[in-house]
């Protein structure tokens, strides 16, 4: 297939997360091409005529098709959105070795056509196929982005702003560490239209720090109250996806919550972990160091420490 030249991405995974990417991609009008790759050819390819239709009412024209790895070589970006789930009786110890052992696959195979890009990853636990992907990849780490608490972080402006009847875009509020249960919220440099937070409570009596810590646990655990109620999530996800590829391809410098290897920033090295980072056409430009409090650098040690934990017996460190 004759490639356009522009901004090509490579879709590697479409289940409910890759196919919800493509179709927020094709709607936004971001990119000239999408090539969607899964071991489950029908689902790509059902999924490639059923886009295709739209295309008469999408803001720009995408080409988009059915590929394999070899297509991956023009990729600008390829987006892993590929693997296992976990299964009733394994670990999630197991679904890490699972996933480990496919994204190997995938990388390899990505690598072998020249491809010379930048990577995002969705998959999870995404920290830590953010890191086997650096590693198995030998791109530089600029170039290998893990979605990370992007949609945490989304999530917490949202309910910030719906408790306080704020706009979430006036809200700026983190979540940092790990995409998981050890993730936590930054709530000493926290906003609302440049008033940090613990002012904004004070300026009216019913709002309160407890309610606020309530918000966080909301967060931390939407996963699970959407998965209790449809199975899995993915439109969050795949609209957060779009927005750091929009950075990429745009050349927009925007400052992004992503999974990003830490050489010695908030005091941790060789490990994915979740903070605000620049993104541009480059990919990671630097990351943003938060002034974190006493609290808040030890939960992220905490977080850290779990990572790291988890990443020792397959990468020697
Ligand atoms: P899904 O089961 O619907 O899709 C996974 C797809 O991967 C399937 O189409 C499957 O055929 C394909 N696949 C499996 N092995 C493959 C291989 N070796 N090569 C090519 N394709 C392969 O799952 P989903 O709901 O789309 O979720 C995908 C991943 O995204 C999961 O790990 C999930 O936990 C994660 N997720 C991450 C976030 C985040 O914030 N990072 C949010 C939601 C979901």
């Amino acid at each position: 297939m004759k490639m356009v030249k522009g901004n090509r991405v490579a879709v590697i995974g479409t289940g409910f997360v890759g196919s919800s990417y493509a179709f927020a991609l094709l709607n936004q009008g971001i990119a000239d091409e999408i090539i969607l790759i899964d071991k489950d050819e029908d689902k790509a390819q059902g999924d490639v005529m059923d886009l295709n239709h739209g295309k008469v009412f999408a803001p720009d024209y995408t080409n988009i098709h059915y590929g394999d790895y070899r297509d991956c070589q023009h990729a600008d970006l390829v987006v892993i959105s590929a693997g296992a789930n976990q299964q009733p009786g394994e670990t999630r110890l197991d679904l890490i070795e699972k996933n480990l052992a496919i994204f190997k696959s995938i990388v390899d195979q990505v690598m072998m056509s020249g491809f010379d890009g930048i990577f995002l990853i969705a998959t999870n636990p995404v920290d830590i196929l953010t890191y086997a992907t650096w590693k198995y990849s030998g791109l530089p780490k600029s170039r290998v982005i893990g979605s990370g608490t992007i949609l945490d972080t989304a999530r917490f402006r949202y309910m910030l702003g719906d408790y306080f009847k704020v706009s979430p875009k006036n809200v700026h509020a983190n979540i940092i560490g790990e995409h998981g249960d050890s993730e936590l919220p930054v709530f000493s440099t926290a906003d609302i239209g440049g008033i940090p937070l613990d002012k904004y409570i004070k300026k009216n009596n019913k709002f309160s720090q407890k309610d606020l810590e309530q918000i966080f646990i909301n967060v931390r655990d939407s996963a699970y109250h959407i998965i209790n109620r449809k199975g899995a999530t993915y439109y969050g996800i795949a609209m957060g996806l779009v927005r750091i590829t929009k950075a990429i391809f745009r050349n927009e410098n925007s400052i992004l919550t992503v999974s990003t290897l830490l050489e010695g920033e908030y005091d941790e090295k060789d490990v994915y972990l979740g903070v605000p980072a620049v993104i541009n056409r480059k990919g990671i430009r630097e990351i943003i160091e938060l002034k974190l409090n006493n609290i808040e650098k030890g939960q992220f040690k905490k977080s850290a420490h779990i990572l790291k934990s988890t990443l020792a017996p397959y990468f020697k460190q």
